[in-house]
């Protein structure tokens, strides 16, 4: 047996096709064009090209972007303040600050500064206590979009045993919490779980978001589980170019699984159209109007 391809470009290219036309609908009918403000500090070289993505992504879907571009010595006041001003900005609907920040600013802080409902990557404590407590609050890119992938492909996931392995707040946690709410039965591997082979070979889905290449070795997979791999590891070939790999065992794990994401071409394409999606979502709620149905 092998895996079905999980196609995350193509899932990506419909969704942002669907995000364009609901765009295209609020412009039209409530004069209304939602606006992503995006904050990049520093010149981390891939923090660099995910703003750039992020900034022509949200172009190509009609809304408008804003790109605020500081040096990595600022201070953690003025970034602050440039929140702040985004916060008040009726213009921009949707703020996020691109991570990680540098050494001497306190993330928690920042992240925790941008108004609840601008807050698109989801990550403000408020919106974490809403996911948790089933409210209606503004949902992390990254497992979202591998729950509408799941949800595609699986249907209803009621009573499946779900491992998600990696407790971050921006994947791990809200991904647990997202399964829980689709009435999977979910477990979080840490890097203190105790045979993690044991506990991945029960899983009927699999979410691997560790940041270790290949640490989910394709053997623990049961048959025919579905398994999404969030991991992004670039590593160095001998020829000395580097390739992006996952947190899974992929040449492997098709041997087993049911359909599996690759990397690349998976989750990351993924999160961007999600972050388009959640844009769209902040406008309408803040514009007070139905995102419209496409
Ligand atoms: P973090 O480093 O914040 O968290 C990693 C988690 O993995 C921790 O909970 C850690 O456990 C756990 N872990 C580490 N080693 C082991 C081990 N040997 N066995 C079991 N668990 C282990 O990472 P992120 O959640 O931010 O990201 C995870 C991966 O996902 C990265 O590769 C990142 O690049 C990628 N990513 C991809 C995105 C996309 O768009 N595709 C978006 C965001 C992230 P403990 O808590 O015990 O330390």
């Amino acid at each position: 047996m092998s895996a079905d391809v999980i196609d995350g470009k193509a899932f990506a290219a419909a969704l942002k096709k669907d995000v364009a036309r609901q765009v295209a609908i609020l412009k039209e009918q409530h004069d209304l064009t939602p606006g992503l403000a995006v904050v990049l500090v520093g010149d981390d070289p891939a923090s660099q090209v995910y703003v750039r993505n992020k900034n022509k992504s949200t172009k190509e879907a009609g809304m408008n972007s804003y790109e605020h571009r500081m040096d990595p010595d600022v201070s953690e006041a003025e970034l602050l303040a440039v929140v702040d001003r985004l916060n008040q900005d009726p213009a921009v609907h949707a703020i996020l600050v691109q991570l990680p920040l540098p050494k001497h600013i306190n993330e928690a802080a920042v992240i925790d500064a941008i108004s609840p409902e601008k807050d698109v990557d989801g990550f403000h404590v408020i919106n974490s206590g809403l996911l948790a407590t089933g409210g209606k609050g503004m949902v992390p890119c990254t497992p979202l979009g591998c729950v509408m992938m799941l949800k595609d492909r699986l249907g209803d996931m009621s009573g499946l045993e779900a491992v998600i392995v990696g407790r971050s707040n921006i994947v791990g946690k809200p991904m647990a919490q997202l399964l829980l709410n689709e009435n999977c039965t979910v477990t979080m591997a840490h890097s203190r779980t105790r045979d993690l082979p044991a506990v991945i070979g029960r899983a009927d889905i699999v979410v691997a978001a560790v940041g270790v290449p290949e640490l989910v070795k394709g053997s623990w997979i049961k048959e025919g589980a579905t398994v999404i791999d969030v991991g992004i590891n670039r590593i160095e070939k001998p020829d000395g170019k580097t390739r992006l790999i996952g947190d899974v065992e992929y040449d492997e794990a098709i041997k087993h699984a049911a359909a599996i994401t690759p990397v690349p071409g998976g989750v990351g394409p993924m999160t961007i159209a999600v972050l388009l999606k959640n844009t769209v979502t902040a406008a309408c709620r803040q514009a007070r109007v139905d995102e419209p149905i496409v």
